[in-house]
């Protein structure tokens, strides 16, 4: 069984097969037009998304040595996501499934980050606890099966990777920032300077205090001494970077601790912040967990995870009509304690 999965949430244009529940390849055409904007212009995205995703899924498709009317099912992603994006890949995917006769399959994107990591080895097992960071989400989700989760808690206000970027921009690196901060944290000392955290109840998070902080943080420094944030700007992206990723370590800590579950995997964009990754495995080690990070490929946007994702969806026959619309600010589809 061959199922082609196409992603178009945000500024990447992917196409992916799934062929037996394993993934065979995932193309991806990422959108450099936004980088002088320093961040994504929706209109740029969707006309970009349409320009990419014939040859993202001839691709795809080629790769996979497979023609479209091998195909048993088409997937695309359904949302959350900006709408003019993810029209191009739903009116895409609608119009093939159509045209071959086969079902449509629609994947929520943040299922799909989570459920990356059944694309390989070493699998979670259930359940577990799945800490989601990328640039729109923030969330510790409880996996009780493939198509079962809930939202233990959340962002109120910015996603993490939102408060990369907006640092990041802050203190004038690049678009997009996450990775700069990720790089010259690198070389930095993270004690060198300390920035408040908001206390949130429950399992919850707040990231936009801290971007305030570093704001005046710099400008009073800069008005000082001008030469500040380039003198120190190892120590500034070392001692942010500590900050965020620690306070996301706490909640899910808490988490665990309060669910008695040591299964513990991260997903989305952020999850490939290298200090985030050493600082679990630490606390992993720490704590007896068994922890989970995916591939460097599929923890940004990609279709081999909205293709695992369709793997699951098929075998249960979860199919869409062909009047099926996007959704910006879809749920999960089984949403507890909301
Ligand atoms: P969502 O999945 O919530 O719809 P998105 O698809 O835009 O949002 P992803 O593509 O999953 O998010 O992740 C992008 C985010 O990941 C950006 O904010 C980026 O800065 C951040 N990011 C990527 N690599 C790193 C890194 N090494 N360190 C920190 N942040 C990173
Ligand atoms: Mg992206
Ligand atoms: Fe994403």
């Amino acid at each position: 069984i061959n199922i082609l999965a196409i992603e178009s949430s945000c500024d990447e244009t992917s196409a992916a097969v799934v062929q037996n529940g394993k993934v065979l390849n995932n193309i991806i055409a990422t959108q450099s037009v936004h980088e002088k904007y320093g961040g994504v212009v929706p209109e740029l995205a969707s006309r970009a998304h349409q320009q990419h995703i014939v040859p993202v899924v001839e691709q795809a498709l080629s790769a996979a040595n497979i023609s479209k009317k091998d195909l048993k099912a088409v997937a695309f992603t359904q949302g959350p996501g900006l709408l003019g994006a993810l029209l191009v890949g739903s009116s895409f995917a609608k119009s093939l499934a159509s045209a071959l006769q086969i079902p449509l399959i629609g994947v929520n994107h943040m299922q799909a980050h989570i459920l990356a990591h059944f694309i390989e080895e070493p699998k979670p097992k259930f359940p577990f606890l799945c800490l989601t960071v990328s640039g729109g989400h923030t969330q510790i989700v409880k996996v009780n099966d493939y198509l079962d989760m809930e939202i233990l808690g959340e962002t109120r206000d910015d996603a993490v990777g939102e408060a990369f970027d907006k640092i990041a921009k802050i203190i004038g690196l690049p678009y997009p920032g996450g990775p700069m901060i990720d790089k010259h944290a690198k070389k930095g000392n993270h004690e060198a300077f300390q920035f408040p955290e908001t206390e949130m109840p429950g399992f919850n998070y707040s990231f936009s205090g801290i971007k305030t902080a570093v704001l005046y943080f710099l400008q009073n420094n800069s008005q000082k001494d001008p030469d500040f944030v380039s003198d120190n700007l190892d120590d500034i992206c070392a001692s942010v970077q500590h900050r965020l990723i620690m306070t996301l370590l706490q909640k899910l800590k808490k988490a665990s601790k309060h669910t008695g579950i040591k299964e513990i995997a991260i997903a989305g964009g952020v999850s490939a912040n290298s200090y985030l990754r050493k600082m679990l495995a630490e606390t992993g080690e720490e704590l007896n967990w068994n922890t989970y990070i995916p591939k460097f490929e599929y923890c940004t946007d990609n279709a081999g995870m909205i293709a695992m994702t369709a793997h699951f969806k098929y075998q249960k026959q979860e199919f869409l009509g062909m009047d099926a619309a996007p959704i910006p600010r879809m749920k999960f589809s089984v949403e507890k304690d909301k």
